[in-house]
């Protein structure tokens, strides 16, 4: 039996009330800002104008867009004050709004006007201020004359495992030049791309703590080129290529960071003390709730598809979404989509805090949950936009198949699926999970 007291309903609700009006009461909000929304309606306006309609086109011809990131460069949707305004942004929303609007617009067009990013956040993330203001032009060109760059991390027998890496960077102390020798793989932009950021071993007996990130300008450089133009499944837009370092040499100041911290990083190493993280991992960490970012627009593109055709489409003498089957297949992928862009927004809150020394950091690895979540859901939800639309789902006179192949490469590049539960697994548990 509950017993009952007297209480001052109003009263109570009356100092509840005073409590609620302190300022830490009113800070959490999903609603977007004003400067947030006119950034997401101007994207949008740009892909469904411009990269929308010649999504198919670039994706039959295999070939990079260079007329649309042309224009992208001549509004100022591409380059590097877009890319500064976003990066500083404190909130953190501005670069996911922006990439799923692009990435909703077509994904391979979006990865080409986005593979520049790479590069870009390691050179934000272990550049010194004069590198950074050296380098970030030069990746992106200028408005009249766009350039992009590429990110060579990746090798044949280094992909997941990054400690594998075997290209070479040997310091020639009597020219202060760096040689490098090796063969990447998979590179975003490789060799049409002039800034090469480049990771490489200076002591392969270190593992991934003895890499370090090189500038490698092709314009500069005898000794980088390009390899085979990788042939794909999705993305067909965005250009892929191996790329070769046969004895190239970089002036001693390409080196990220600078021989001094490296030389103390490598003598913290050889004494057996962690230090924070390698080249390639800490790119890799700040851009996973991007990639999420990038699935969440080729997702809703799916959805919203999907979601028109079915009200269109009629069989048995009434709409295919008035059967419960289709309807909450849609219901589903609404969900699940709206799901992923929480996560991908707290990510991105995060990350931005994580860079700002605010209270709100990464703390469970929320940035590969992100990443590991909608890419995920990109791939189920693009397959469902499929089997919606039925056989014309499956033709290429429709685009939810492009969509589809577009999505799968989102659970692959920047840490595979299985790569993301590794790090969230480790991450929550503080166990070395093999
Ligand atoms: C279109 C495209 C663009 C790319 N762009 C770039 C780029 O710009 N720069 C760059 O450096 N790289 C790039 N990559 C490379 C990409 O990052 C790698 O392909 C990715 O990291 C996976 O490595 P892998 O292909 O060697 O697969 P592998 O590492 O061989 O993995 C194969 C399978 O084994 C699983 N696996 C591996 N290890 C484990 C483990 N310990 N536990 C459980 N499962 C495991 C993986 O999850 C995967 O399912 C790109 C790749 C593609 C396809």
């Amino acid at each position: 039996m509950s017993s009952t007291t007297s209480v001052d309903v109003m009263a109570l609700a009356g100092e509840l009330a005073q409590e609620r009006m302190k300022p830490e009461w009113s800070t959490f909000s999903l609603e977007l800002n004003e400067e947030q929304r006119e950034l997401q309606a101007w994207v949008h306006d740009f892909a469904e104008k411009t990269i929308r309609p010649a999504g198919a086109e670039w994706d039959e011809k295999e070939e990079f867009p260079w007329p649309i990131v042309k224009e992208a460069a001549e509004i100022g949707l591409y380059g590097l004050d877009g890319t500064l305004s976003m990066f500083i942004d404190p909130t953190g929303l501005l670069t996911p709004i922006f990439l799923e609007e692009i990435f909703w617009g077509d994904a391979g067009i979006g990865m080409a006007l986005q593979g520049t990013g790479l590069a870009v956040s390691a050179i934000f993330g272990q550049g010194t201020p004069e590198q950074i203001n050296e380098w970030l032009p030069r990746c992106y060109g200028s408005a009249s004359d766009p350039q992009v760059a590429a990110f060579c991390s990746s090798e044949p027998n280094a992909g997941s495992d990054v400690s594998n890496i075997r290209t070479t960077a040997k310091y020639d102390e009597a020219t202060d030049e760096w040689v490098i020798n090796g063969s990447k793989s998979w590179a975003t932009n490789g060799g049409i791309a002039d800034v090469h950021v480049v990771i490489a071993t200076v002591d392969p007996t270190l593992g991934s703590r003895g890499h370090a990130a090189f500038v490698v300008p092709k314009s500069e450089i005898k000794g980088i080129s390009q390899g085979a133009k990788v042939k794909k499944h999705g993305i067909r837009a965005s250009h892929t290529a191996d790329v070769n370092l046969d004895d190239a040499r970089v002036p001693g100041r390409y080196l990220l960071g600078g021989k001094d911290k490296l030389d103390a990083r490598l003598a913290k190493a050889r004494e057996g003390k962690t230090s924070r993280g390698n080249a390639s991992m800490a790119t890799f960490e700040a851009s996973r709730p991007a990639v999420g970012a990038m699935a969440l627009g080729v997702a809703r593109a799916a959805y919203d598809y999907a979601l028109d055709y079915a009200k269109e489409r009629e069989q048995f003498g009434r709409k295919i979404i008035e059967n419960q089957a289709i309807a909450f297949k849609l219901a589903n992928m609404k969900t699940e989509l709206d799901a992923a862009r929480l996560l991908v927004w707290r990510a991105s809150w995060m990350g931005a805090g994580t860079l700002r020394g605010a209270p709100h950091k990464f703390e469970n690895a929320e940035g590969s949950m992100a990443k590991y979540k909608a890419s995920e859901v990109g791939v189920k939800v693009t397959e469902e936009a499929i089997q919606i639309l039925g056989g014309n789902g499956y033709t290429r006179e429709y685009p939810v198949e492009r969509f589809h192949r577009d999505s799968k490469i989102m659970t692959i590049f920047e840490g595979t699926s299985e790569i993301q539960q590794l790090v969230i697994a480790r991450t929550i548990s503080g166990v070395r999970v093999p």
